[in-house]
Protein backbone atom coordinates (compact mmCIF):
# COMPACT_ATOMS: atom_id res chain seq x y z
CA UNK A 1 0.00 0.00 0.00
CA UNK A 2 1.34 3.59 -0.78
CA UNK A 3 0.26 5.68 1.68
CA UNK A 4 0.45 8.87 -0.01
CA UNK A 5 -1.63 8.53 -2.52
CA UNK A 6 -4.60 9.15 -0.53
CA UNK A 7 -7.71 7.67 -1.46
CA UNK A 8 -9.37 6.38 1.51
CA UNK A 9 -11.74 9.17 2.00
CA UNK A 10 -12.69 9.16 -1.63
CA UNK A 11 -14.91 5.57 -0.64
CA UNK A 12 -15.79 6.68 3.29
CA UNK A 13 -13.79 3.69 3.99
CA UNK A 14 -11.44 5.70 6.40
CA UNK A 15 -11.92 7.65 9.92
CA UNK A 16 -10.23 11.07 9.80
CA UNK A 17 -11.77 11.75 13.40
CA UNK A 18 -11.93 9.38 16.61
CA UNK A 19 -9.11 7.77 18.42
CA UNK A 20 -6.60 5.85 16.06
CA UNK A 21 -7.43 2.21 15.47
CA UNK A 22 -4.71 -0.35 15.59
CA UNK A 23 -3.32 -1.66 12.19
CA UNK A 24 -5.78 -4.41 12.58
CA UNK A 25 -8.69 -2.02 12.42
CA UNK A 26 -6.45 -0.06 9.99
CA UNK A 27 -9.39 1.20 6.63
CA UNK A 28 -6.38 -0.26 4.69
CA UNK A 29 -7.46 -3.77 5.77
CA UNK A 30 -11.08 -3.79 4.88
CA UNK A 31 -11.24 -5.85 1.83
CA UNK A 32 -10.21 -8.70 4.11
CA UNK A 33 -13.60 -8.02 6.93
CA UNK A 34 -15.29 -7.89 3.23
CA UNK A 35 -14.33 -11.19 2.20
CA UNK A 36 -16.05 -12.58 5.30
CA UNK A 37 -19.43 -10.29 5.38
CA UNK A 38 -22.53 -12.08 3.74
CA UNK A 39 -24.18 -9.08 2.94
CA UNK A 40 -21.24 -8.92 0.19
CA UNK A 41 -20.39 -12.23 -0.45
CA UNK A 42 -21.10 -13.33 -4.33
CA UNK A 43 -18.94 -16.80 -4.23
CA UNK A 44 -16.42 -18.69 -2.91
CA UNK A 45 -14.61 -21.29 -2.70
CA UNK A 46 -11.40 -22.86 -1.56
CA UNK A 47 -9.10 -20.38 -4.10
CA UNK A 48 -10.80 -17.26 -4.06
CA UNK A 49 -13.69 -15.02 -2.60
CA UNK A 50 -15.64 -12.95 -4.85
CA UNK A 51 -17.61 -9.80 -3.05
CA UNK A 52 -19.55 -6.94 -4.84
CA UNK A 53 -17.25 -3.62 -4.34
CA UNK A 54 -18.35 -1.49 -1.16
CA UNK A 55 -18.71 1.30 -3.10
CA UNK A 56 -19.21 0.55 -6.76
CA UNK A 57 -17.83 2.85 -9.10
CA UNK A 58 -20.21 1.33 -12.11
CA UNK A 59 -23.78 -0.70 -12.23
CA UNK A 60 -21.39 -3.84 -11.30
CA UNK A 61 -18.28 -3.96 -9.70
CA UNK A 62 -17.13 -7.00 -8.25
CA UNK A 63 -13.93 -7.72 -6.34
CA UNK A 64 -12.31 -11.06 -6.99
CA UNK A 65 -10.24 -11.93 -3.77
CA UNK A 66 -7.31 -14.87 -3.50
CA UNK A 67 -8.44 -16.56 -0.33
CA UNK A 68 -4.16 -16.62 0.46
CA UNK A 69 -2.45 -13.68 1.65
CA UNK A 70 -0.66 -11.83 -0.94
CA UNK A 71 -0.84 -8.43 0.35
CA UNK A 72 -0.12 -6.06 -2.94
CA UNK A 73 1.28 -6.85 -6.60
CA UNK A 74 5.13 -6.75 -5.54
CA UNK A 75 4.65 -9.58 -3.73
CA UNK A 76 3.69 -11.23 -6.49
CA UNK A 77 6.21 -14.20 -8.34
CA UNK A 78 5.86 -16.97 -11.32
CA UNK A 79 4.51 -19.57 -8.53
CA UNK A 80 1.03 -17.45 -8.28
CA UNK A 81 0.38 -17.46 -12.10
CA UNK A 82 -2.13 -20.40 -12.00
CA UNK A 83 -4.12 -18.64 -9.24
CA UNK A 84 -4.30 -14.89 -11.33
CA UNK A 85 -5.71 -17.07 -14.00
CA UNK A 86 -8.50 -18.86 -12.05
CA UNK A 87 -9.42 -15.45 -10.88
CA UNK A 88 -9.58 -14.00 -14.57
CA UNK A 89 -11.35 -17.00 -15.72
CA UNK A 90 -14.19 -16.53 -12.34
CA UNK A 91 -14.47 -12.75 -13.10
CA UNK A 92 -14.78 -14.02 -17.05
CA UNK A 93 -17.51 -16.33 -15.70
CA UNK A 94 -18.89 -13.79 -13.28
CA UNK A 95 -19.44 -10.91 -15.93
CA UNK A 96 -20.61 -13.26 -18.39
CA UNK A 97 -24.03 -13.33 -16.08
CA UNK A 98 -24.77 -10.07 -17.58
CA UNK A 99 -24.31 -10.33 -21.02
CA UNK A 100 -25.74 -6.80 -21.86
CA UNK A 101 -22.80 -5.12 -20.29
CA UNK A 102 -19.39 -4.79 -21.27
CA UNK A 103 -16.86 -5.32 -18.39
CA UNK A 104 -13.06 -4.99 -17.98
CA UNK A 105 -11.12 -7.31 -15.51
CA UNK A 106 -8.15 -5.58 -13.71
CA UNK A 107 -5.66 -4.04 -10.86
CA UNK A 108 -5.30 -0.70 -9.66
CA UNK A 109 -1.52 0.06 -10.23
CA UNK A 110 -1.27 1.24 -6.65
CA UNK A 111 -3.75 0.17 -4.56
CA UNK A 112 -5.37 1.97 -1.70
CA UNK A 113 -6.28 -1.41 0.11
CA UNK A 114 -4.35 -4.21 1.17
CA UNK A 115 -4.78 -7.91 -0.44
CA UNK A 116 -4.50 -8.21 -4.00
CA UNK A 117 -8.13 -7.92 -5.55
CA UNK A 118 -9.24 -8.21 -9.16
CA UNK A 119 -11.84 -5.37 -10.41
CA UNK A 120 -14.69 -6.75 -12.47
CA UNK A 121 -15.86 -3.64 -13.19
CA UNK A 122 -18.78 -2.77 -16.33
CA UNK A 123 -17.82 -0.13 -18.04
CA UNK A 124 -21.51 1.99 -17.94
CA UNK A 125 -19.67 3.39 -14.66
CA UNK A 126 -22.68 4.48 -14.02
CA UNK A 127 -23.06 5.08 -10.11
CA UNK A 128 -23.17 7.39 -7.45
CA UNK A 129 -20.30 6.33 -6.10
CA UNK A 130 -18.18 7.23 -9.12
CA UNK A 131 -17.46 10.67 -7.73
CA UNK A 132 -14.08 11.94 -8.40
CA UNK A 133 -11.81 12.86 -11.50
CA UNK A 134 -9.93 10.46 -9.25
CA UNK A 135 -11.99 7.67 -9.29
CA UNK A 136 -12.48 8.06 -12.66
CA UNK A 137 -8.65 7.75 -14.06
CA UNK A 138 -7.71 4.78 -11.88
CA UNK A 139 -10.27 3.01 -13.76
CA UNK A 140 -9.95 4.55 -17.40
CA UNK A 141 -6.21 5.24 -17.72
CA UNK A 142 -3.40 2.98 -17.79
CA UNK A 143 -3.32 3.31 -13.83
CA UNK A 144 -6.04 0.42 -14.27
CA UNK A 145 -3.79 -3.02 -15.17
CA UNK A 146 -5.41 -5.21 -17.54
CA UNK A 147 -5.60 -8.48 -15.79
CA UNK A 148 -4.76 -9.96 -18.91
CA UNK A 149 -1.56 -7.83 -19.23
CA UNK A 150 -0.70 -8.45 -15.55
CA UNK A 151 -0.61 -12.29 -16.03
CA UNK A 152 1.56 -11.56 -18.85
CA UNK A 153 4.14 -9.57 -17.18
CA UNK A 154 4.35 -12.22 -14.68
CA UNK A 155 4.91 -14.85 -16.89
CA UNK A 156 7.45 -12.51 -18.99
CA UNK A 157 9.57 -11.02 -16.21
CA UNK A 158 8.68 -12.55 -13.10
CA UNK A 159 7.07 -10.14 -11.20
CA UNK A 160 4.86 -6.84 -11.55
CA UNK A 161 6.45 -3.68 -12.75
CA UNK A 162 5.53 -1.24 -9.72
CA UNK A 163 4.47 2.95 -10.93
CA UNK A 164 6.08 5.38 -9.30
CA UNK A 165 4.23 7.40 -6.89
CA UNK A 166 4.42 10.77 -8.59
CA UNK A 167 3.81 8.67 -11.75
CA UNK A 168 0.63 7.28 -10.01
CA UNK A 169 -0.19 11.35 -9.09
CA UNK A 170 0.14 12.44 -12.66
CA UNK A 171 -2.10 9.62 -14.07
CA UNK A 172 -4.32 9.97 -11.49
CA UNK A 173 -4.66 14.04 -12.53
CA UNK A 174 -5.04 13.74 -16.21
CA UNK A 175 -7.49 15.85 -17.88
CA UNK A 176 -10.50 14.07 -18.47
CA UNK A 177 -11.72 12.40 -21.22
CA UNK A 178 -14.51 10.09 -22.15
CA UNK A 179 -13.18 6.61 -22.22
CA UNK A 180 -15.71 5.93 -25.35
CA UNK A 181 -15.61 8.49 -27.39
CA UNK A 182 -13.70 12.41 -28.44
CA UNK A 183 -16.00 14.43 -25.45
CA UNK A 184 -13.98 16.23 -23.21
CA UNK A 185 -16.26 16.72 -20.28
CA UNK A 186 -15.90 20.23 -18.57
CA UNK A 187 -16.26 18.57 -15.15
CA UNK A 188 -17.82 15.50 -13.18
CA UNK A 189 -21.30 16.25 -13.71
CA UNK A 190 -20.79 16.89 -17.06
CA UNK A 191 -19.07 14.27 -17.64
CA UNK A 192 -22.23 11.46 -15.79
CA UNK A 193 -24.68 13.08 -17.94
CA UNK A 194 -22.39 12.18 -21.20
CA UNK A 195 -21.74 9.12 -20.08
CA UNK A 196 -25.89 8.38 -19.93
CA UNK A 197 -25.30 8.97 -23.51
CA UNK A 198 -23.45 5.65 -24.27
CA UNK A 199 -25.72 3.69 -22.19
CA UNK A 200 -28.95 3.87 -24.06
P1 LIG B 1 -8.05 -0.17 -4.95
O1 LIG B 1 -7.37 -0.61 -3.67
O2 LIG B 1 -7.71 1.21 -5.35
O3 LIG B 1 -7.83 -1.14 -6.08
O4 LIG B 1 -9.62 -0.17 -4.73
C1 LIG B 1 -10.22 -0.66 -3.58
C2 LIG B 1 -11.68 -0.93 -3.89
O5 LIG B 1 -12.29 -1.46 -2.72
C3 LIG B 1 -12.48 0.32 -4.28
O6 LIG B 1 -13.17 0.04 -5.50
C4 LIG B 1 -13.43 0.56 -3.10
O7 LIG B 1 -14.69 1.04 -3.51
C5 LIG B 1 -13.54 -0.82 -2.49
N1 LIG B 1 -13.71 -0.84 -1.05
C6 LIG B 1 -13.19 0.01 -0.13
N2 LIG B 1 -13.46 -0.42 1.11
C7 LIG B 1 -14.17 -1.57 0.98
C8 LIG B 1 -14.72 -2.50 1.89
N3 LIG B 1 -14.57 -2.34 3.20
N4 LIG B 1 -15.39 -3.56 1.39
C9 LIG B 1 -15.53 -3.76 0.06
N5 LIG B 1 -15.03 -2.91 -0.84
C10 LIG B 1 -14.34 -1.84 -0.39
ZN1 LIG C 1 -18.37 9.62 -24.93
Amino acid sequence: MNSSIKRKNDDDSGSSTGPKKSFKGHWSQGLLQSMSDPALLVEKDEKIVIIKDKYPKAKYHFLVLPQECIPDLKSLNSSHLKLLKYMHKKGENLAAQYPGSEFRFGYHAIPSMSQIHLHVISQDFNSPCLKTKKHWNSFTTSYFIDSDMLIQQLKEKGNVKSLSEANGKQLLSEPLKCHKCDFVPKNMPNLKEHLLKHIE
